[in-house]
């Protein structure tokens, strides 16, 4: 299954990607996670985009295929994979298309209240990347990661006006490539979220059905 998942900025996208990552054993790909551990590491990469993800802004197009391809050519043959962060334009979408076919779209339907209530109770492990939620996925000790014994941090752009920006960005960015997707006749697996209790397990294990029924799980 090679899958793309949208959803906007706190959507819960990156829990449920990784958790379909230990049930179907596909690779995830996310173009953000990659960028701020470059940004982290300080690498040349990360002094280039710096900038743009700092400000919730687009990374220019040849940088992120480049890194892309980079990625892709470590899935091994006949593990699918799902795209997160990417395409992000209609230019981008199509230059993917030459590199691979996209199977089905998972796409994240949640209200913006419930994205700012996430994003701004959002904590993650400085060291092994794991992400908590002070309101529904808390740590058993208050600033530790459960899993590493790291301590947990608050990102840069999970403030109110960041998180303003970013929704403004992806919706502007998503509508058009929704669109293109339909037209391309990819069938789209939608998750709608209503409430701030939905538990991950539930929204994936309806995925999971979904794939099922596409022959794509
Ligand atoms: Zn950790």
């Amino acid at each position: 299954m090679n899958a793309i998942i949208f959803g906007a900025p706190g959507s819960g996208k990156g829990t449920y990607a990784s958790r379909l990552k230990s049930k179907l054993g596909v690779d995830v790909i996310a173009m953000g996670d990659i960028f701020r551990e470059n940004l982290k590491e300080g690498t040349p990469l990360g002094k280039k985009v710096k900038g743009y993800v700092e400000k919730g802004l687009l990374v220019p197009d040849d940088i992120v295929i480049d890194v892309l391809k980079q990625h892709l050519n470590k899935v091994p043959k006949g593990k699918g994979f799902i795209l997160d962060g990417y395409p992000r334009t209609i230019e981008q979408a199509e230059t993917f298309e030459g590199i691979a076919k996209i199977d089905v779209i998972l796409l994240q339907m949640v209200p913006d209240w419930i994205i700012i209530e996430r994003l701004s109770s959002r904590r993650i492990c400085n060291n092994c990347g794991a992400v908590y939620n002070l309101r529904f996925l808390k740590p058993k000790v208050d600033g530790i990661c459960d899993k590493c014994g790291g301590s947990l941090y608050q990102r840069s752009d999970d403030t109110p006006e960041v998180i303003k920006r970013r929704l403004q960005v992806y919706q502007e960015q998503t509508s058009p490539l929704l669109q293109h997707y339909k037209e391309k006749k990819v069938p789209f697996i939608v998750s709608s979220i209503k409430g701030l209790d939905t538990p991950p397990e539930t929204v994936v294990e309806t995925m999971i059905k979904e794939l099922k029924k596409l022959n794509l799980a």
